[in-house]
């Protein structure tokens, strides 16, 4: 087996979400569910069978992870609780909501689990100032997108060219405005990534799916899903090395052209990369 869920999501973490998330996938899913979907012997025809564990485990991290959070926020931005009321109420929504069981063997993983999910939801808050973006994109140092490439400039006017501030873990998803999750990006593609997590969120039934594409349906193939393209280059670095997003991102470099891994196969999401 070549990947599983340790590895899949084995990055280092560099962000509250991002510690979250892991949990999430370490308290959830247990070593043998993990290794069930890896293995489901009906889908091991047609070389795609690690792909779709990996979509699968993917979307249902990030299905629990928005839940969360969105549970989370709701919690500390009501002005009338207090942290331990945040936290009282996080559990029961676990219980009562998620049916989860609390007992002596999970008691700290859960425990973990809320204040790592209060957490996030605070750090959702933060804005990026000014001494952070001096460090992500020192003085006298040209700056590119590390989406595009494209060259960006601090002071201009200009939308197209000015450099804004990408957080790689999205800030929705507890995501820190520290440098370690900052990159400096162009505007359309900060806003085309926006909020994508992961690959998995990438609209993968739209994706070219005729047995004969020609230019025009390469073409087609939308922005965001090039994005996701190119996340899940990042992603998997990250975890083969064993290196924060970031460090892997500036590793991959920007995306370029769509490539084929089988070129003679039907083009979708998990036939490219970019
Ligand atoms: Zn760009």
């Amino acid at each position: 087996m070549k990947s599983s869920i340790d590895n899949m999501f084995g990055f280092v973490p560099a962000t509250q979400g991002e510690r979250l998330f892991q949990l999430i996938a370490k308290q959830f899913i247990s070593a043998e569910a993990r290794n069930q979907v890896y293995q489901l012997e009906h889908l091991q025809i047609g070389r795609r069978q690690e792909d779709f564990a990996e979509y699968y485990l993917g979307v249902y991290c990030f299905n629990m992870m928005a839940r969360l959070i969105r549970m989370a926020v709701h919690l500390v931005s009501d002005p009338s609780l207090d942290p331990k009321q945040q936290s009282k109420s996080m559990k029961c929504y676990l219980q009562t909501e998620w049916e989860i069981a609390i007992d002596r063997q999970n008691q700290d993983g859960i425990n973990r689990l809320i204040s790592l999910s209060l957490t996030a939801a605070e750090t959702s808050k933060e804005i990026v100032n000014k001494s952070t973006k001096s460090i992500v994109t020192p003085e006298h140092q040209a700056i590119y997108c590390y989406i595009c490439d494209k060259k960006l400039e601090r002071a201009t006017e200009d939308i197209n060219t000015k450099v804004q501030y990408e957080h790689i873990w999205p800030r929705s998803f507890g995501g820190d405005s520290s440098p370690d999750n900052l990159l400096p990006a162009c505007h359309d593609c900060n806003h085309s990534k926006g909020n994508t997590l992961l690959w998995q969120d990438a609209h993968l039934h739209s994706f070219v799916l005729t047995p004969f594409p020609d230019a025009s349906d390469i073409k087609r193939i939308q922005y965001k899903e090039r994005i996701a393209l190119h996340r899940r280059n990042i992603f998997r670095r990250a975890c083969d090395e064993r290196i924060t997003l970031k460090m892997a991102a500036l590793k991959v470099g920007a995306m370029g052209e769509i490539k084929y891994r089988y070129p003679d196969d039907a083009i979708d999401f998990f036939n490219c990369n970019i």
